[in-house]
């Protein structure tokens, strides 16, 4: 990272890039300041102190990041050149995230407020994107099409759409930036990447191991700074081929309209309020447990979070009664706090926005079993900490049910049978993830079939992978992520027809 001046733990915390405080925009392969000169400093959530001081760019730096990254991109050796070596650079990107784990793990947690182990597992799944999207570039180069006549050749052929615009959030930093950045690269697109300007460490990082992997000048360009002024130049910008974005709803529709201006291409991760459904034959304690981890990974800013229990009449009060003691046990605690479980938000305007959200949920007749408020310790007074909550019997259509609060509120509500358990989870304009505990299989596939929701855990929760595609349905956006059609997210498909006996077709008279 390349500045940083008071870590969260006494240690030392410094950059390895040599640039100067503030330079970290890295435009056409080299790093500088913004235009205006102007600095933001970043605080870790845990506890408010600085840790970090970046470029605060504005639209003329987006707008110099995207002429080079146009500039790059049609030149053309860039995205002509072999997919295969891009595949290599990617590998060589993976073998530094291992090698570098530390460091970026460190530096996620100063940024997010994350347990250090998490940021942890975070790398290495970061470092496993990589080198999935280093496996499979060039693996697909195409397929020849039958025209049905041995006169005519034919084939359709992959590939990149362009400069592309990669617009990330803050509660996996590191992670929503590889999964666009790494399918970018193996399909032989530029771009210029925004990450949240809340967390811009790990990109920082991110920017540095890529020109030590070799990517050329200009093929990636990171600008830092608030939404309106950056992300929303890559959406409207005519010389930008498509915009890739991961953030809420409401930011989401706002880069679509923008994006239509140019029709770019449009890919949208949004956001969730994701149904755990609970039948009664579920095995008692591992519903308890993932119901936990569903909703309380990371104070439950977790897109694919677990926030709404839906959960069988009969077992309704022993699992609701069993999580709630459960609940009050777990440990708060900062990023390098061994006992801790879960940390702190992200922001004191993200705690207030939960805040607000409790409290409107209770006004529409939610009943508060534990939480609902701010930790009381001092340890936790210079943190953006809220205590995990749950809020039992609230109604179907209610704000509660309806909204993502994305912070650790867990709404509970009650089915009678299979068919009101499909019905009640997908009455959500939301459908990224969902959960099914059962300990009937039939169950378990026939509902996980009827759930309109992109990925559907079986007796589990969370668990994704590189190579099985990611993304939501209904307004949890458009397009996937991960897998080849995460890559196919980066290509444009040409169809080549070739006429091998030309001659007059005399389809007008002479
Ligand atoms: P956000 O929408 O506020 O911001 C996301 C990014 O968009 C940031 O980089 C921000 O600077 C930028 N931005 C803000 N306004 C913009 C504008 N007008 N034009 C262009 N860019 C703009 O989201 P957030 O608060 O950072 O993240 C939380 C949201 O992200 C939650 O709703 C969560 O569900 C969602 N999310 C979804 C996924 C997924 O895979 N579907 C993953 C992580 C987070």
């Amino acid at each position: 990272m390349p500045h940083t001046e008071m870590p969260s733990d006494g240690a030392e915390h410094r950059s390895p890039a040599s640039s100067e405080a503030g330079n970290t925009l890295f435009i056409d392969g080299a790093w500088g300041p913004a235009e205006s000169g102007n600095t933001r400093t970043i605080r870790c959530p845990a506890d408010g102190n600085a840790v970090a001081t970046v470029a605060e760019g504005g639209r003329t730096d987006t707008e110099r990041a995207i002429a080079a990254a146009r500039r790059v991109f049609d030149e053309g050796t860039w995205a002509s050149g072999s997919p295969w070596e891009r595949g290599d650079l990617l590998l060589r990107v993976s073998d530094i995230l291992v090698r570098d784990r530390a460091k970026f793990a460190r530096a996620e947690s100063l940024d997010t407020g994350k347990r250090l182990v998490e940021s942890g597992y975070d790398m290495d799944d970061i470092a496993a994107c990589f080198r999935y999207f280093g496996k499979i570039a060039g693996t697909d180069p195409g397929h020849v099409v039958d025209t049905g006549s041995p006169d005519t050749i034919s084939r359709v052929s992959y590939e990149p759409v362009g400069v592309c615009g990669l617009i990330t959030p803050w509660n996996f930093p590191l992670l929503q930036v590889a999964w666009k950045v790494a399918p970018a690269i193996a399909a032989g697109n530029t771009f210029v990447l925004k990450p949240s300007e809340l967390t811009p460490s790990t990109a920082v990082l991110l920017m540095e191991a890529l020109t030590e992997a070799g990517l050329p000048a200009g093929v990636g360009n990171l600008v830092l700074g608030p939404g309106k002024e950056t992300g929303a130049v890559l959406a409207e910008h005519p010389d930008v081929d498509l915009v890739s974005f991961t953030g809420g709803l409401h930011t989401g529709r706002t880069i679509a309209a923008a994006a239509a201006g140019t029709v770019k291409k449009v890919a949208l991760e949004l956001g969730g309020k994701n149904p755990n459904v609970v039948f009664a034959d579920a095995d008692f304690d591992t519903a308890v447990d993932y119901a936990l981890t569903a909703i309380f990974l990371h104070s439950g800013q977790v897109c694919s979070a677990g926030a709404r229990l839906v959960v069988q009449d009969e077992l309704h009060d022993a699992l609701v009664d069993e999580i709630v003691r459960r609940v009050e046990l777990i440990r708060l605690g900062g990023p390098f706090e061994e006992e801790a479980e879960t940390g702190p938000l992200i922001s004191a305007e993200h705690r207030s926005k939960i805040e607000a959200y409790v409290a409107k949920a209770i006004d529409e007749g939610a009943v508060l079993r534990t939480g609902g408020r701010r930790p009381e310790s001092e340890q936790f007074s210079n943190g953006y900490y809220y205590l995990p909550t749950v809020l039992d019997e609230v109604r179907q259509g209610s704000y509660a049910v309806d909204e993502e609060s994305f912070g650790p509120v867990l709404t509970v509500e009650r089915f009678t049978d299979e068919d009101d358990a499909v019905r009640i989870a997908n009455d959500t304009h939301y459908g990224l993830s969902a959960g099914v505990f059962t300990s009937d299989a039939g169950k378990a596939q026939r509902v996980a079939g009827r759930l309109r929701h992109g990925t559907v855990w079986i007796n589990d929760f969370h668990p994704y992978l590189p190579q099985a595609e990611w993304g939501g349905f209904k307004q949890s956006g458009i397009g996937r992520e991960l897998g080849p059609g995460g890559l196919g997210e980066y290509q444009e498909a040409k169809h080549i027809y070739q006429n091998l006996r030309p001659g007059p077709q005399y389809w007008f008279s002479e």
